[in-house]
């Protein structure tokens, strides 16, 4: 399991043993170890009804675990209430209170816990300046901005120091542009604050851009733990290498055994080498996957290129002009659909590509990952 980060990792901050959670026939958490390190901006990503929000609340104490443990600190918490962990919550909604003004609602735990007021007024201050909304503390909720009312939340969530701050989709209420700004700003704060934080998000690109690892779940399990450029460039199987970006899979079989095995492709007509590829068994099948920047494209081939191992012959089908960059189709001889992109820097002769030309694709080794399921 240590592949999944459920390992004996001596950095370990939180720890997720064997968590499950049932609701009646629906295994919404099914079996998840995971390690979090002090410091990681953890990203859970996964699709619709994957178990993301049901792991993060266990995390909380707001949902209990069908079975399984939570550590954090060493310490076993699975029985300890939301409001005894060193843990918070930052919802979807932002779930400001509308009556009260940005530094009520960001004081209002504290007061709680009753603090002293001027050592509330201090933090909220600081808190303030932290999320970069000093001077704001006087507005309600509906005077400040989608983006602004998301760093209130954030401001609130922090407000006690919790030692990890757990977030669900929070900026997916956000358009595009904004999104991005405050990716960028969220991930400043953390890195300041030096706080633990793991983030569901269905948004791949999200993850990608800010997390130190991610943990892509499926159907209530945990499929690959990664960074994620691992995540990217190793993905462990066809499911992961799919829903991180876009990639070619060819299918191939493997033939003959020892010195002599070779991975043979319908797809391209001929051997594929990958790498790392170590002894297969004998008419297995496996899939070659390729990221669409790493597969090369060449004009006007002289002759029949197929009979090397990675690369094929076919003919451009789409061409879609993107600005910077513009993605190619190329329908191989064998029919198999192939992606690649090109960017602004080629050569004028290079450029002018017309549909129905023919062409030869080739990828190295190093940019081919084998994969067996
Ligand atoms: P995600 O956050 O990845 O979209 P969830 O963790 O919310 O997924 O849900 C995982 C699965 O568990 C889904 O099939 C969902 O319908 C189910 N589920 C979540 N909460 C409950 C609940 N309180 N009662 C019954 N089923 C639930
Ligand atoms: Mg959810």
């Amino acid at each position: 399991m240590s592949d999944l980060g459920g390992g004996n990792d001596p950095d370990t901050y939180l720890s997720i043993k064997q968590v499950s959670k049932h609701f009646a026939e629906v295994k919404a958490v099914d079996d998840v170890s995971l390690n979090i390190r002090q410091g990681e901006f953890f990203c859970l990503l996964g699709g619709s009804g994957s178990g993301k929000s049901t792991l993060l609340r266990m995390i909380a104490g707001l949902e209990t675990a069908t079975s399984g443990h939570i550590e954090i600190e060493g310490q076993d918490v699975t029985d300890v209430p939301p409001w005894n962990r060193p843990v918070n919550m930052m919802f979807q909604s932002y779930a400001l209170f509308p009556h009260m003004n940005v530094e009520k609602n960001i004081a209002y735990g504290l007061k709680q816990d009753k603090w002293p007021q001027p050592k509330i007024k201090a933090r909220v201050e600081e808190l303030l300046e932290l999320v970069q909304l000093s001077g704001y503390g006087n507005r309600k909720p509906h005077q400040l901005s989608g983006g602004q009312r998301q760093r209130v939340a954030l401001a609130r969530a922090l407000a006690r120091k919790p030692k990890v701050l757990l977030l669900d989709e929070p900026l997916s209420a956000l358009d595009k542009k904004l999104r991005e700004d405050t990716q960028r700003q969220l991930l400043a704060i953390q890195q300041e604050i030096g706080t633990t934080f793991i983030m569901v998000t269905h948004d791949q690109e999200e993850a990608m851009s800010i997390a130190t690892r991610i943990g892509v779940m499926d159907q209530g399990k945990l499929v690959q733990v990664d960074t994620p450029r691992e995540m990217y460039e190793r993905p462990k199987n066809r499911f992961i290498a799919g829903f991180i970006g876009q990639v070619n899979l060819f299918e191939a079989i493997v033939e003959g055994s020892g010195k002599t095995q070779k991975i043979i492709s319908a797809d391209t007509g001929g051997e594929l080498k990958a790498i790392d590829q170590s002894e297969l068994e004998t008419g297995q099948a496996v899939w070659i996957a390729v990221r669409p920047e790493r597969v090369l494209l060449k004009t006007k081939p002289k002759g029949k290129a197929a009979k090397a191992a990675n690369k094929a012959n076919g003919t451009l089908s789409d061409i879609m002009y993107l600005g910077g960059v513009t993605h190619i189709t190329i329908t191989l001889d064998s029919g198999k659909t192939v992606r690649t992109m090109i960017s602004e820097h080629w050569d004028e002769d290079e450029a002018k590509l017309n549909i129905g030309d023919a062409v030869e694709i080739s990828f190295e080794q190093r940019a081919a990952v084998l994969l067996e399921s």
